[in-house]
């Protein structure tokens, strides 16, 4: 009972409820207290190993352990958090390779944590003899600077920064808006009526530069200035396998630039954007999709809308490391087409429906969990050899309980 309550991200009040309004009895508070230091530990250890592997996982054959990250920090509460977890993903196999927790007892500012945190992540790493290759995270200055700033390896190496791609292109739409549309009396000031019908293929248009730069920073800005001439109906540039130099009858479909004034502003406005200006940052091409999508799959374990004490939240965090580690990028069985009237453009290509979770990571834990109590309650171990097996079958009914039940309030 105690770890079907705990491995199921519960609160304790919901336990209390179901076990009174079901009519079942429920564990004493001592009991429960002293079940959670136990299965905490359980817990860590196997999240612990969970990550290590992980880390080996990703390093794969690579030589002299190097791996490349992707981090983001997630903070408990919405606002003023007093704590924040600095996760640090595997840019290949996208499980938790490691994570750094920071409270306000370390540092006073919740904007300071992902800092801090990100420094602790670098002790983990350096500690572990591992070099980091290629760290992508969302625009954070201070993470730039510190991950620039950084001596190089032994061998000469650094770290390089990279900034979601997702982030940056974001804000291009946004942005494009105030020199696609103004005030009437400054038009050809601000804004120009020849770029009013380009702000959706401008953000396209610097999201194929950053995936087709082929890691140059050159490549990466004159693509980008490339966009005007394209405007221009000038295609000597343009990417060899685009439509405007494959296709004898093109004709563009956007108004072409024929004003000095708009064709200027296009060009000032994309010298300004961050993409330009910092092109190392973005020739990669990576994006912090997985960490936001951690931290979403976090909720489950952690509401944000709750504050937990130390105990719980390091159970409740390991839980969802472990979680994540054995069901990201599982398999799709098929893909389901729902095309929504009110937005059309949402979902091409349909959303993946995954297959079931496996949630091997629980029938673990139960069994450690189980031993454990016995040797602490000096009851006899169950005899070699039929521990993972024996326990599976005696208890099958309750085993198989508790799996569907946690696999079947997980709505992703
Ligand atoms: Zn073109």
């Amino acid at each position: 009972m105690a770890h079907g309550y705990m491995s199921s991200g519960m609160l304790p009040n919901q336990y209390k409820r179901l076990c009174a309004n079901a009519g079942i009895g429920q564990i004493s508070d001592v009991n429960l207290k002293k079940s959670m230091i136990l299965y905490g530990e359980v817990v860590a250890e196997q999240a612990r190993a969970s990550m290590q592997d992980a880390m080996d996982e990703e390093i794969g054959d690579q030589p002299g352990r190097t791996l490349s990250i992707v981090t983001d920090a997630r903070h408990a509460q919405r606002r003023n958090s007093y704590r924040s977890d600095i996760m640090a993903l595997g840019q290949n196999n996208h499980k938790v390779l490691a994570y750094a927790p920071v409270t306000k007892e370390e540092q006073r500012s919740s904007q300071k944590h992902e800092m801090y945190g990100t420094t602790k992540l670098y002790q983990q790493f350096d500690e572990l003899g591992v070099q980091i290759a290629d760290h992508a995270h969302d625009r954070n200055h201070t993470i730039n600077k510190f991950i620039k700033d950084r001596p190089p390896y032994a061998d000469g190496t650094r770290t390089s920064n990279s900034n979601d791609t997702w982030h940056a292109t974001k804000s291009i739409a946004k942005k494009f808006r105030k020199v696609a549309s103004g005030a009437r009396r400054n038009q050809g000031v601000t804004w120009h009526p020849q770029l009013a019908d380009k702000g959706a293929a401008v953000k396209t248009h610097f999201y194929w530069s950053m995936a087709g730069c082929g890691g140059s920073e050159q490549a990466l800005q004159q693509s980008l200035l490339n966009i005007v001439d394209h405007y221009k109906n000038q295609h000597d540039n343009c990417n060899a396998a685009s439509r405007c130099r494959t296709d004898p009858n093109y004709r563009p479909r956007k108004l072409i630039l024929q004003d000095q004034r708009a064709v200027e502003m296009l060009r000032s406005f994309i010298q300004k954007q961050d993409v330009y200006r910092h092109p190392s940052d973005y020739v990669l091409c990576r994006d912090t999709l997985y960490v936001e999508s951690f931290n979403n799959a976090c909720l489950q374990y952690l509401d944000k809308r709750i504050f937990f004490r130390t105990l719980n939240y390091g159970l409740r965090m390991n839980l969802a490391i472990l979680d994540w580690n054995e069901h990201v990028d599982r398999p799709a069985t098929s893909r389901s087409n729902r095309v929504s009237v009110a937005n059309p453009r949402q979902n091409n290509g349909g959303k993946r429906v995954l297959s079931a979770k496996t949630n091997n990571f629980l029938r673990d834990l139960l069994l450690t969990f189980l031993q454990r109590v016995r040797t602490a309650g000096g009851l006899p171990d169950l005899p070699q050899g039929r521990r993972r097996n024996a326990d599976v079958q005696e208890d099958g009914d309750r085993l198989s309980d508790s799996s569907d039940y946690s696999s079947s309030d997980e709505e992703e």
